[in-house]
């Protein structure tokens, strides 16, 4: 239809098709799905393993330019690419997206299910509550949180004798350790099972675990942009006595838990990472996790249905995964491993698999390769790098937009200038990704407003920096069929030679791996370490965690640590302001720059277009 209605009006005039039909379609059995209304299902874990044998599909990874306020549109690159392949050129295939947090849903960027004719649909279950797996994240997170302060209070209030009669009660006379305590009393070295032999001594290690609050570093988390809560202090009333510290909240999308989901492969993997968490140290030094709190166990009961993937469909009817939805600049940005293997065994030999990494591939896609593909052992056999003309033209020298202002003539007009200018920014990250040795093309995403000039020259620029293809994409006005173009190229590029490497060996020094990703991704002259990163870098190395692969919470709107720098900076030295350890995901995480964890709300956040129709139940302004 001409002109594009807006994305919820397409939404809801398809319906879709019944989610029990949609998984017979793929090749699920009935026991293998969970239903959840009419459209969602969560699939179960133990179709890996009826699938084991089965011949894994292609593996196509989907990346853009550093990204601007003008928008690129990698998730509408994502299901149009899926749109073609399934419905256009009748190859099985698969989309694996991120669930979208409510923060920018009701903030800055609006939802995340695509736009125009290549969406997700129902848009509205996708963007906001899905299957409850961030809240189920939320509550895990702050079960631990409350755990940690409570701890505190609790050993510096009562004696050793009465922390133990508390933590091992008697029961008819008769105490007994619970296998979390067994565990704690082993990791102690003292190999006792019947608490009546604990000497003095021992019962004193056991059950003080002498957190140093100054340590703490797991933070409370929420789905909302919430700038309020940047910095909170913690512990003022009375029945505290006074253990009033300071912390902060952060998104709940940036919690370790949800990293954790991410980069699982399965509720034994789930529930180990989840007790090796490192929440602070104790006084003498030595990191304190989830397991020493005896909280595991709960962490797991709370993400055991989290842990499967949530099956959708596109506007076209071709399967979606979504599962995890790590923030790309202040976590590793990529929907789950789990998703991506059951969707590369459901479409078999000769499918595609098609998954998105967040922002840039400068962020995006180097945590995709050195992160999740580490942990998962994929390869990826192709990248689509998504770029639009207006977002080009910004990176060439292009006038800033401000919101609710028409777009400047620049944006609306031909200019093969700017265009080419910004191809810079282009060029960079194909180069970016030929670091990894993984074939490109190009997905150039068409605007109303962009001339046969300016698309010509942008395929022309991409192909002459080493694109195996670049080819203009209309999938937005024309759904999948708009897109078949860029789904041939992408089926001709996967057969082509991969000689996939990741960036960084593991056992280099925390700082070596950080400068490798600073200079060869980013494109800076060299890094600079506060006297906190430093000293953190120094706390995790001696206490072994120095073989993690590195997770940098880097600004999104450029390829340096500064927003307003476009194109591709140079000469810039990379600030690291302080260091943290996800060590149940497994990655260290520094912070660059004033890299914010927790996103506040603009002058005029998307809530203010966001309505119920009591009548009719209807939504809308969701986009
Ligand atoms: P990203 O995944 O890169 O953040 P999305 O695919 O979510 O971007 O798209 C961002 C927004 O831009 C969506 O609202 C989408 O409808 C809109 N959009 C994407 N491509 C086009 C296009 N070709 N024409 C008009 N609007 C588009």
């Amino acid at each position: 239809v001409s002109p594009v209605p807006s994305d919820i009006e397409i939404s809801r005039g398809q319906v879709p098709k019944p989610v029990d039909l949609l998984a017979k379609e793929i090749g699920l059995l009935a026991d293998e799905i969970e239903v959840y209304g009419k459209a969602k299902a969560k699939v179960r874990l133990s179709l890996l393993e009826r699938l084991k044998e089965q011949p894994d599909g292609k593996y196509v990874l989907v990346a853009g330019i550093t990204p601007t306020p003008l928008g690129e549109g990698k998730s509408t690159v994502t299901i149009g690419l899926v749109q073609a392949l399934t419905a256009h050129l009748q190859v099985n295939s698969f989309a694996c997206l991120r669930q979208p947090s409510q923060g920018p849903t009701f903030g800055v960027k609006g939802g995340a299910a695509g736009g125009g004719y290549a969406q997700v649909i129902p848009m509205e279950e996708f963007n906001l509550h899905l299957t409850g797996d961030i809240h189920a994240i939320t509550a895990a997170n702050n079960l631990l949180a409350a755990a940690i302060d409570a701890r505190i209070l609790h050993e510096s209030t009562q004696s050793d004798k009465a922390l133990y009669n508390r933590l091992v009660p008697s029961v008819n006379g008769v105490r007994h350790f619970s296998s979390i305590q067994l565990a704690r009393l082993r990791r102690l070295g003292i190999n006792k099972s019947d608490p009546s032999t604990l000497t003095v001594e021992e019962i004193t290690s056991f059950v003080r675990l002498d957190i140093d609050p100054a340590t703490i570093t797991w933070q409370r988390v929420l789905d909302t942009n919430d700038r309020f809560l940047r910095k909170i202090t913690v512990g003022q009333a009375n029945t505290e006595k006074g253990f009033i510290r300071q912390t902060q909240f952060d998104i709940a999308v940036a919690s370790e838990i949800m990293a954790i989901l991410a980069l699982t492969d399965g509720l034994a993997d789930m529930k180990d990472r989840l007790g090796k968490m490192v929440v602070a140290s104790d006084k003498k030094g030595h990191p304190i996790t989830a397991e020493d709190l005896g909280v595991t166990g709960a962490l797991a009961v709370l993400m055991k249905d989290a842990i499967k993937p949530t099956l959708m469909q596109t506007l076209e009817g071709s399967p979606v995964f979504v599962h995890a939805g790590p923030f790309a600049n202040i976590a590793h940005g990529n929907s789950s491993v789990l998703a991506d293997k059951i969707a590369l065994k459901l479409v078999g030999e000769g499918g595609f698999v098609v998954t998105e990494a967040g922002f840039g591939a400068d962020i995006g896609m180097e945590k995709f390769f050195n992160i999740k593909c580490r942990v998962s052992g994929l390869r990826p056999n192709v990248v689509v790098l998504v770029a639009t003309v207006r977002a080009l033209k910004m990176h060439g020298g292009g006038p800033n937009v401000s919101a609710g202002a028409p777009l400047a003539k620049e944006y609306t007009d031909e200019n093969l200038k700017l265009v080419a200018d910004g191809c810079c920014n282009l060029q960079k990250q194909i180069q970016i990704a030929h670091h990894f040795g993984v074939p490109v093309v190009v997905a150039l995403n068409v605007f109303k407003t962009d001339t046969k000039a300016e698309t010509d020259l942008v395929c022309q620029i991409a192909k002459d920096s080493g694109a195996s293809d670049a080819v203009p994409c209309y999938h937005w006005a024309r759904g999948g069929k708009g897109s078949v173009e860029l789904a041939k190229a992408v089926r001709e590029a996967s057969n082509q030679q991969n000689s996939f490497q990741f960036l960084y060996d593991l056992q280099l020094p925390i700082v070596e791996k950080i400068r490798t990703v600073a200079q060869k991704v980013y494109g800076a002259e060299d890094i600079e370490l506060s006297p906190e990163a430093q000293s953190k870098i120094d706390r995790y190395t001696k206490q072994g965690f120095g073989m993690l692969p590195i997770c940098m919470a880097k600004t999104h709107l450029s390829l340096s640590h500064q927003p307003e720098k476009k194109g591709v900076p140079t000469g810039f030295i990379l600030p690291i302001r302080d260091v943290r350890a996800s060590i149940g995901a497994g990655f260290i995480y520094p912070l660059v720059g004033m890299m914010s964890t927790m996103p506040g709300l603009p002058t005029r956040p998307c809530f203010y277009d966001i309505d119920l129709d009591p009548e009719t139940e209807q939504i809308t302004g969701l986009f």
